[in-house]
């Protein structure tokens, strides 16, 4: 018998050669169905009415199995999905190291700052959106809120999540900034955006003349706007804006193109870790 995959990229490529390219991968059924070759096998899927976490995978300790919990005040049945697809990598990759399981927060969900958060983010990440097939979705098209919302569609994902897969499958100089109440909350850059340094830190104010900045206003255009150096950085940014509906946060994707894009080929030495958090709040 072949043995496991040991990380998390080569568990989610396991798991959608096996399910093969139909989507959104349905995790619910995956998990069911997959994990009874294990001798704790994931033996319910439920919701769980606790507010401090978005999902969480806890063992059943009297029928020998685990169950993976997602909270029912989740709205978005994106956001739902994504979470499964974390518990669910939680259960592959770490549930011999930790017996009492996982408690997850919103932003563990999607990456967090531990380690083993990361990693079942990215397995969350790779198992619902495959990288070449996420890439075949955008081609050389402008990221524009529509093409967007495709494929947060096509994976069954929040717009968040399918923003943050941009940005790790994206050759271009890119951030996303989710903020609150007029201020950065956290954020990503892509890895051209990581070597050129930008960065915009936790509790920053979003900037004046920013689309964010103006979420009482009309909806953003969902092309994005070019806005000139100075208001977000001191190179010329198009700016596409979401506002979310709950929490009354935004997210803002930031595209630098006048930095170019980067040569072909330029993920194959940094695959493993493409995309760069900053200033996540915990
Ligand atoms: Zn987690």
């Amino acid at each position: 018998m072949r043995s496991d995959p040991t990380t998390p990229c080569a568990w989610a490529n396991t798991l959608v050669t096996m399910w093969g390219p139909r989507f959104p991968v349905d995790v619910r059924q995956i998990a069911l169905e997959y994990s009874k070759r294990f001798s704790d096998p994931v033996l319910d899927i439920i919701e769980a009415p606790v507010p401090s976490f978005e999902g969480a995978l806890a063992p059943l300790k009297k029928r020998g199995g685990w169950a993976i919990l997602y909270n029912p005040g989740i709205r978005s049945a994106g956001r739902i999905n994504y979470t499964l697809g974390h518990e669910w990598g939680h259960y592959l990759c770490h549930r011999q190291q930790a017996p009492a399981g996982f408690e997850c927060g919103e932003s563990d969900v999607l990456g967090g700052s531990r380690q083993q958060e990361r990693e079942a983010d990215k397995f969350a990440s790779y198992l619902l959106m495959p990288l070449t097939d996420f890439r075949a979705q955008v081609g050389k098209q402008c990221m524009t809120l529509d093409l967007l919302k495709h494929c947060a569609d096509r994976y069954g994902v929040s717009l968040t999540a399918a923003a943050l897969k941009w940005l790790e499958s994206t050759g271009l100089c890119a951030a996303v900034v989710v903020a609150t109440n007029g201020f950065v909350l956290w954020g990503r850059r892509s890895a051209a955006a990581a070597r050129a340094r930008i960065f915009f830190p936790s509790g920053m104010e979003l900037p004046q003349g920013s689309l964010a900045a103006g979420s009482g206003g009309s909806s953003p255009p969902p092309e994005g706007q070019d806005l000139p150096p100075g208001v977000w950085w001191k190179r010329p940014v198009r700016e596409v804006a979401i506002f979310a509906d709950h929490y009354e946060m935004t997210i803002s994707l930031l595209i630098f193109e006048d930095y170019g894009v980067l040569p072909d080929g330029w993920e194959d030495d940094e695959v493993e870790d493409t995309v760069d958090r900053f200033a996540l709040r915990k």
